[in-house]
């Protein structure tokens, strides 16, 4: 956050880049890193990735934004609208989450029989919102789409897979509480809770979570077949963290059980699935290929539902009607 806003074209964003490598270095000083530049609207923007343990062929992505947004298009004063997002929940704090990550999994990864990606999108964060502010000619998650455009360059198809990507979104902020986000692949987003849960994270990961579809970064990793998850929180009406978008959303209402509670549950997932000792138990939905859409299942469900009920109601309909008819030859 010293860094301040890092708005795609402006200084900070570059020091934040820098700021990454520097951070990675400092783990292992030849830590592998590839730099993705792209341009949005003629400005110079850049993805960051780190690569851990490249003998391995099985790549787990897990990703995050750096960009912050240029305007509190959000913010309930109206003169503040145009003033940017400190961005520490939205996102400084996946970012956060992902450089402890490295640290911790960097230790154990003679044990780990996975290869780990780090990933740092830049240009999330400008699109036009619902009230028509926003970067003019900016959509959202510009670096996660230019990024899966050009995957092919920072891989080796012949011999290296995609197991699955993982994003953290808004995973700091006070009050944490992840939604079921509905794009996700379903049996991972549930792996995901159902680990948390177990390291007693209960409030974190809710066993009722508020359903819904957030437009993010793992739908471009997910367009082209690869299992993602977006670890994000309710950010719209959300009374217990109403600082989406605003130029309140700063470290105050950061809360550092959040960030671990985020940082635990995905380490244990990494652990879970690829720690290389073969007696090691595992209950897992491992390779994340089922994946239940809810909201089709509900509308089926309603569509039977109405079914069930017209037929009844033309049953019952025709059981009087034949009654009374019936009483009416009677009477006849
Ligand atoms: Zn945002």
């Amino acid at each position: 956050m010293d860094i301040g806003f890092r708005i795609p074209g402006t200084e900070e964003r570059v020091n934040c880049a820098n700021y990454f490598i520097s951070q990675f270095q400092n783990i292992d000083i030849n830590f592998t890193y590839v730099l993705h530049n792209f341009t949005v609207q003629s400005i110079e923007c850049q993805n960051v990735l780190f690569k851990l343990n490249q003998n391995h062929e099985n790549i787990i992505i897990l990703g995050a934004h750096y960009d912050s947004r240029a305007k509190a298009t959000k913010d309930p004063n109206p003169i503040n609208r145009s003033d940017p997002v400190p961005g520490a929940n939205d996102a400084a704090s996946g970012s956060a989450v992902l450089i402890e990550l490295a640290q911790k999994l960097y230790q154990k990864r003679a044990n780990l029989s996975c290869q780990v990606w780090f990933l740092f999108f830049d240009a999330e964060d400008q699109g036009v919102d619902s009230g028509g502010s926003g970067m003019i000619g900016w959509d959202w998650c510009e670096g996660s789409d230019r990024f899966v455009t050009d995957i092919n360059n920072f891989y080796n198809d012949n011999n290296e897979t995609f197991d699955c990507m993982i994003l953290l979104d808004m995973v700091g902020g006070v009050n944490l509480r992840f939604i079921n986000e509905l794009y996700s692949t379903s049996s991972l987003l549930d792996e995901l809770f159902a680990i948390g849960r177990a390291l007693g994270y209960t409030s974190q990961f809710p066993s009722n979570p508020q359903d819904n579809q957030i437009i993010d970064d793992h739908r471009a990793f997910l367009y082209i077949g690869i299992p993602s998850a977006d670890l994000i929180i309710n950010f719209w009406d959300n009374p217990n963290w109403p600082f989406h978008h605003t130029v309140t959303d700063n470290i105050t209402y950061i809360d550092s059980d959040s960030l671990q509670a985020t940082g635990r549950t995905v380490e244990q997932f990494i652990y879970n699935n690829y720690w290389n000792i073969p007696s090691n138990p595992y209950n897992g939905n491992y390779p994340w290929s089922e994946d239940i859409d809810k909201q089709s299942i509900e509308i089926i469900t309603i569509l039977i539902s109405t079914i069930v009920i017209i037929a009844i109601a033309i049953l019952t309909f025709n059981v009087i009607k034949y009654n009374s008819t019936t009483r009416i030859s009677e009477v006849e």
